[in-house]
């Protein structure tokens, strides 16, 4: 399958075989809540933003998600204007830039909130069915918990890519969402 172009019609399958963690969280909170808070939508956003998914795509993604709790004029009238604005077409009309790992990592992340890395900000519980639901070996998982609580949250994103990949990124290790995806693609020969 050419995934070349992220679009609504592979994000679901792109999201468990090529996201990294971080983002496959906030696809999953997206599809069963049909919300996501202001700082999650920013991180999960601009990432769609850097991994190809077109400003038509992505409103159309996002208000189908929304308007399944809120009617459509409420999601225009206070979301759809964020959404174009990190596409550069409102505002000061900036061309957004997908958050890196290292700003990810130091924000703040409240008790109700899913954005974040779930390396540094889930509880090891929390962290561990995560990557349960991931189809990797309990051997995998165990070291990448244990990565994780010793600090090393982008080794353990690295490890978790390997576990995924059967392979390793070409990069030393990941730095950034964005990078993982794009690693993911080159792997799987897209
Ligand atoms: Fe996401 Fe980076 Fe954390 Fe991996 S290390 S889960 S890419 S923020």
């Amino acid at each position: 399958e050419n995934m070349s172009t992220l679009s609504i019609n592979n994000i679901d399958h792109a999201s468990k075989d090529s996201f990294p963690l971080c983002m496959k969280r906030l696809h999953v909170v997206l599809r069963s809540e049909h919300h996501l808070k202001h700082q999650a939508r920013q991180q999960y956003g601009l990432f769609l933003k850097g991994a190809g998914l077109s400003l038509e795509q992505a409103l159309t993604f996002w208000r189908s998600e929304f308007t399944k709790k809120i009617d459509v004029d409420k999601f225009d009238k206070q979301y759809s204007y964020n959404i174009r604005h990190n596409y550069g077409k409102e505002g000061r009309k900036t061309n957004y830039t997908p958050y890196s790992c290292m700003k990810i990592i130091m924000g703040a992340v409240g008790f109700d909130e899913y954005h974040g890395c779930p390396y540094k900000h889930t509880s090891s519980q929390a962290l561990k069915q995560l990557l349960e639901f991931s189809n990797i070996s309990a051997q995998c998982i165990q070291d990448i918990l244990n990565l994780s609580q010793n600090g090393h949250y982008q080794i353990a994103c690295t490890k978790y890519f390997e576990a995924k990949h059967g392979a390793l990124p070409s990069a030393t290790a990941i730095n950034h969402p964005n990078q993982f995806f794009e690693e993911s693609q080159k792997v799987k020969g897209h």
